[in-house]
């Protein structure tokens, strides 16, 4: 008989976000929204569950 798995996320501690570069694709972990990329790029949220 099947258990109702519930799907639970095996989030890592905390609650760092990660970003990517939407210019340059540089990837950056982050609690908070970073600045602008080095390379002047703005960041957008990335999921993470795209593994
Ligand atoms: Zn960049």
């Amino acid at each position: 008989m099947p258990q109702g798995n519930d799907v639970e996320h095996s989030n890592d501690p905390e609650s760092a976000s990660t970003y990517e570069c939407l210019q340059c694709g540089a990837i950056v972990e982050s609690d908070a929204h970073p600045n602008t990329c080095e390379c002047g790029g703005q960041f957008t949220n990335r999921a993470k569950s795209l593994e």
